[in-house]
This record gives C-alpha cells, structure tokens and sequence, in this order.
C-alpha cells in the first residue's frame, strides 16, 4: 500500500538525528527529502563569503538585496550548490554553524528561504526537516514530529559527524554551539523554535536508530492505516 501525497514535517533542536530520520523515512516511502536547515547554511556562507556579516554577526541590510541574485539548489544527490559549485562541505563547518543561527532570525532571510520551501511543498510527497516546518512553513503538515535529546547525546553526535568530516573541534565548542543556536532558534521573534501542538514529540536519548525507524511507522500505520 502507497503513503497518500502527504508534507511530512519533522523539527527539533539541533543533532537530535532529524535529518537521518527524515531521509531513511523519505527513502522507505518514496517521497523527496528536504533540507531547510541547509538552506539557512546556504545563505550564511553567501552572506559570510561576500562580506555581509562581520565577526561578532552584525548583518549588512543589503544582504536584503543581494539575496535576490543568490541562486542555491539542491543538485540529483540532494547536496547543495551556489550556482555552480557544490558547497555541501563548506555549509556544515564550524564557521558556518556559529552564524547561521543570527542569519536565520533575519525576517527577510525567513521569507527568502521560504518561498523556496513552498515550491517544494507544492508538489507533496515532501519530508523536510528544520525548526518551523511543522508550525510556520507547513502548518497544515499531515503528519508532524518534534525531535529532542539530552544535551550530551547531540553534542556527542555533531562531534563525532565532524570528525568524520575531518575537522578537528572540541567538544566543549561543540556543546557552546548546541546551545547558542537552541537558544536563539527558540527565542526569536519569527517563527521561533517550538513544538507545534499537533506534532508527536520523539526524545531519542536513549532509543537505537532501529527504535526511532519502528516508532515513526508505528505512527505513520496508526494514522494512515497503512505499514
Ligand atoms: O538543521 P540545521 O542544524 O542544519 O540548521 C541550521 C540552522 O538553521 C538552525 O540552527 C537554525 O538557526 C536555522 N534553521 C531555521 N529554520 C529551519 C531550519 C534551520 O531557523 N526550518
């Protein structure tokens, strides 16, 4: 039995594992995967690289502006490009996530990165993972997931992705990250990050992937009625 076209919204603090659940999930069901965080990471490099941020994240107005030459997509393997070149690697870097959280409180960057999540949206069958998908971007989103996990177990996890990366962080910069950007996300003032009445909460501290993946369809056949 097929999933019915459907928007799949998951949010939740950072390194809770949304982005793995979201593509395994898409994967299973056939339907497109969405990165909006990735977006978000797109335009701080832009904004980064061409000068319009400076080092204690005060933002140039004119990035308003400048953003309407940005080009950003996603290429076939769902990596992101700037115009034509790749940038996945450079957008999960340290230097990008220590701003990306100033950048995304921006209202225009807000509008910016949504238009192109509306387009996506449009043609259902979507997952995307962010922080207001579920209550700003996709209120209507048939089926919504808030993600959490102990402090320590997300550090842990965006650490050990870095170093995979081979990047060289400490934990202690690992965790001031988490927490800088969780608490920014939460408290701005446009669509911050919390959990949208309707969504089912998934605290991940203590469960294996394999759990996570079982729990999800067990909520996707109790609420579609199918497995
Ligand atoms: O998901 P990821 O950690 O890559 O997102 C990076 C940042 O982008 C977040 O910390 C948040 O500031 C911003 N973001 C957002 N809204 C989304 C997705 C990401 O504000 N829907």
């Amino acid at each position: 039995m097929k999933i019915p076209d459907i928007i799949i919204a998951i949010d939740g603090y950072s390194s809770t594992g949304k982005s793995t659940l979201a593509k395994k999930i898409a994967r299973k069901f056939g339907f497109l995967y969405l990165d909006s965080g990735a977006l978000y990471r797109g335009v701080t490099l832009f904004a980064q690289e061409e000068g319009f941020i400076n080092r204690i994240s005060v933002i140039d107005p004119t990035l308003k502006e400048a953003l309407k030459s940005l080009d950003l997509h996603f290429d076939a393997e769902g990596k992101l490009c700037m115009g034509a070149r790749c940038i996945e690697p450079q957008i999960r870097s340290m230097e990008v996530s220590a701003q990306v959280s100033p950048i995304a409180a921006v209202p225009y960057v807000r509008e910016w990165v949504d238009e192109m999540l509306h387009e996506f949206g449009r043609r259902g069958r979507i997952v995307m993972d962010g922080r207001d998908i579920g209550t700003a971007v996709f209120p209507d989103a048939q089926l919504k997931i808030f993600m959490t996990a102990s402090e320590e177990v997300r550090a842990r996890r965006r650490y050990d992705e870095l170093v995979a990366k081979g990047e060289n962080p400490l934990l202690e910069e690992v965790v001031k990250n988490l927490r800088e950007r969780d608490y920014i996300d939460s408290h701005r003032e446009t669509a911050p990050l919390r959990r949208a009445e309707d969504a089912f909460e998934l605290d991940n501290s203590d469960m294996s992937f394999e759990e996570e993946l079982a729990w999800v369809q067990g909520l996707i056949q109790g609420k579609f009625g199918i497995l």
